[in-house]
């Protein structure tokens, strides 16, 4: 954390980005990080791939985001919340880096260590919880703005705080939060009550061809259901969790064809199964209990690579139920 700081006060203008298909930890710790940063005096330029999905774009300075990338005058590239370089997308490759220091601020178990410095803490539930140490490192006072972009990270990667990977300092910071003025109701109502029709439609699709594999609940989703139900590829991501609800599922999976043919993966398992050995073998990422990776099409293939290499899995792990 010291080299961070330090890295942070040498910088005049940043360029900040987070991961692609994001959520609300990329969003609000990309958008926390800038408000800090701004608290200093800093030029602060925040970019995601992908456009801001209607879920988070009420949060402050969500109309900032855009699919840039850094100027020549740039003097620090940050990562947020993305376990892999690639995981940034289009707007920060290997020529944007120019000799510029790269600070990773993440908590992926899966972390490669990318960056020029690193702060990762994959005790951490989301990186916004890391982002509230860093603004005390640096000093920079909460805010009502800064407190609702890191609780919305909190509450989401955390979902609601139910996670294993939710502990007392996740609920500390999230108190902190509140007292400085974020809304946690607010935040839950966007995050957890809040759907479009056509992708509760996809839901119901989703839900009613699921297969039960032997402890592997799995489901599918392609371009052509997409196109049919009008729903955009980017707001096709978090179905996986129902899947997950049932009891005689251990794992949970969801394919899912992406614009450019790919297949992104979604997996989630019980307590006690930990899927980060079978991300790293599929050449993802993630958390014990939710992860991912993005395989080669046809879907076909992928899922039967994919269910091999948890069966596997759940051959060599028990668990209580
Ligand atoms: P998701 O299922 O998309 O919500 O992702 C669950 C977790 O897996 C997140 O922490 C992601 O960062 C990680 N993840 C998802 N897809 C990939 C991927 N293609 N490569 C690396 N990590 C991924
Ligand atoms: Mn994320
Ligand atoms: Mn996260």
């Amino acid at each position: 954390m010291r080299d961070a700081v330090q890295l942070i006060q040498n910088a005049r203008r940043v360029f900040a980005a987070s991961h692609i298909d994001h959520d609300g930890d990329a969003v609000g710790s990309l958008l926390g990080f800038a408000h800090i940063l701004r608290q200093l005096g800093k030029t602060v330029t925040v970019a995601l791939a992908d456009p801001v999905s209607w879920r988070f774009e009420h949060l402050p300075g969500a109309e900032k985001i855009h699919a840039v990338k850094p100027s020549p005058d740039d003097d620090l590239l940050v990562s947020l919340d993305a376990s892999e370089f690639n995981r940034l997308g289009a707007v920060l490759t290997p020529n944007d880096l120019a000799g510029r220091p790269l600070l990773m601020i993440d908590h992926h178990i899966t972390n490669s260590r990318f960056g020029t410095v690193n702060v990762l803490d994959p005790t951490a539930a989301s990186t916004c919880e890391i982002l509230y140490s860093l603004a005390q490192a640096l000093d920079v006072p909460l805010d009502p703005t800064i407190a609702t972009c890191l609780l919305t990270g909190v509450v989401t990667d955390t979902l609601g705080f139910r996670t294993t990977s939710t502990t007392p300092r996740s609920l500390e910071v999230a108190q902190a939060l509140m007292h400085a003025g974020a809304n946690l109701s607010e935040i839950c109502q966007r995050a957890f009550n809040s759907d479009t029709y056509a992708r509760l439609c996809l839901t119901a699709d989703v839900l009613h061809r699921m297969t039960l594999d032997e402890g592997v609940l799995w489901s599918q989703v392609t371009l052509d259901d997409l196109r049919r139900l009008g729903v955009p590829y980017a707001e096709s991501a978090g179905l996986v969790g129902y899947l997950n609800s049932v009891r005689e599922a251990r794992v949970a999976v969801i394919f899912r064809e992406n614009e450019d043919g790919r297949i992104d993966v979604s997996m989630r398992s019980k307590p006690g199964i930990s899927l980060a050995s079978v991300a790293l073998a599929l050449g993802g990422g993630g958390h014990p209990q939710a992860a991912g990776a993005t395989l080669p099409p046809p879907m076909n293939a992928a899922r039967e690579r994919v269910l091999a290499e948890l069966h596997k899995l759940l051959a060599g792990t028990t668990v209580s139920a």
